[in-house]
């Protein structure tokens, strides 16, 4: 049976934060390595980067970074307009293989060269097992929840583009932006450069300009959820979808329930954070597929956990 709606809630973001933010860096310049992936793992955070395959000359930097929780996608073979059938081959599945070899794990995002998107590049980038594809287009004022419906769908999502003369203030007004509206927040990176790393091209951004950006953000935390673009696409479309239900008591004391989306559960792998009215008896323990999570109060009679969708029975032990 399906859990009444004022029982329960799949929250929006994981760990019920207001909104999403996604750090994204394109062309895996020289700055990445030497500045960008040290200055998120010195935080706790975690990026996307969208990769040229032909102009990578050596992949351990990369799967050191992939390593440390960041996201590797695919920004095509050689950069072009893909405006045409005959590069698909090339420029999506062939990139997308070959970062999958080299990095040893699945390519789920795609970022378009320039921006430039066409109706016939999205079916294919469907059909390459690509979930979403970051474009570049600047959000807009309201950017809220249902995102995704401004779009082409997920395929062509929004980017604040960041420029060698952005203020830490223009910074700050879209993560209060999207704090308040509930949405995805990405951020667009180029270059970033301090003066020893030769990385000053498009868009560059003074590393000091960098860290405070990061740490600005750091200070956000509590409200919004910094993650990588796959992991928020992944976790958005399956809270848009998924819907909890109770199965049968076990045993006394014994609730069970099921979490499903209608997604394929090879891919979509995110856990939902689920709060649920328990009532007035007290919870003592929440597993799924026996294995035990953790939970905690929000409340008198509200638990809050994490659990992935068609992953198994979900156990809420009220028994003593
Ligand atoms: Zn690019």
């Amino acid at each position: 049976m399906p859990v009444a709606e004022e029982n329960y809630k799949i929250c929006n973001w994981k760990d019920n934060k207001s909104a999403a933010v996604v750090l994204t860096f394109d062309d895996w310049t020289p700055g990445h390595p030497a500045i960008v992936v040290p200055q998120l793992q010195k935080r706790g955070m975690v990026g996307t980067f969208n990769i040229i395959t032909s102009t990578v000359k050596d992949w351990a930097p990369l799967r050191e970074a992939a390593k440390a929780g960041n996201e590797m996608a695919n920004h095509t073979a050689t950069h072009p307009y893909v405006n045409s059938s005959s590069l698909y081959q090339k420029e999506v599945f062939d990139a997308k293989n070959k970062i999958e070899k080299e990095i040893g794990s699945p390519v789920f995002t795609f970022a378009y060269p320039f921006g430039a998107f066409y109706d016939s590049l999205i079916v294919c980038l469907k059909k390459s097992g690509h979930i979403a594809a970051r474009g570049v287009y600047a959000p807009s004022s309201d950017e809220s929840y249902s995102f995704y419906f401004l779009g082409k769908d997920y395929y062509n999502t929004y980017a604040y583009g960041m420029k060698t003369e952005t203020t830490i203030d223009e910074f700050v007004s879209q993560i209060e932006n999207v704090v308040k509206n509930g949405g995805l927040l990405t951020y667009l990176y180029h270059s970033v450069y301090n003066g020893k790393v030769k990385d000053f091209s498009y868009a560059w951004v003074l590393d000091s300009d960098f860290s405070l950006q990061l740490d600005t953000l750091a200070s956000y935390k509590d409200k919004v959820w910094i993650t990588t673009y796959a992991d928020a696409i992944k976790y958005h479309k399956e809270a848009v979808c998924a819907q909890l239900f109770e199965t049968r008591s076990a045993y006394y004391a014994k609730r069970i329930f099921v979490l499903k989306d209608t997604l394929d559960n090879k891919v979509y792998d995110q856990p939902l954070t689920i709060i649920l009215n328990v009532g007035n008896i007290k919870t003592y323990g929440v597993s799924q597929n026996s294995v035990n999570l953790p939970f905690k109060y929000i409340s008198d009679s509200e638990i809050q956990f994490e659990a992935v969708p068609d992953s198994g029975e979900i156990l809420i032990d009220q028994g003593m």
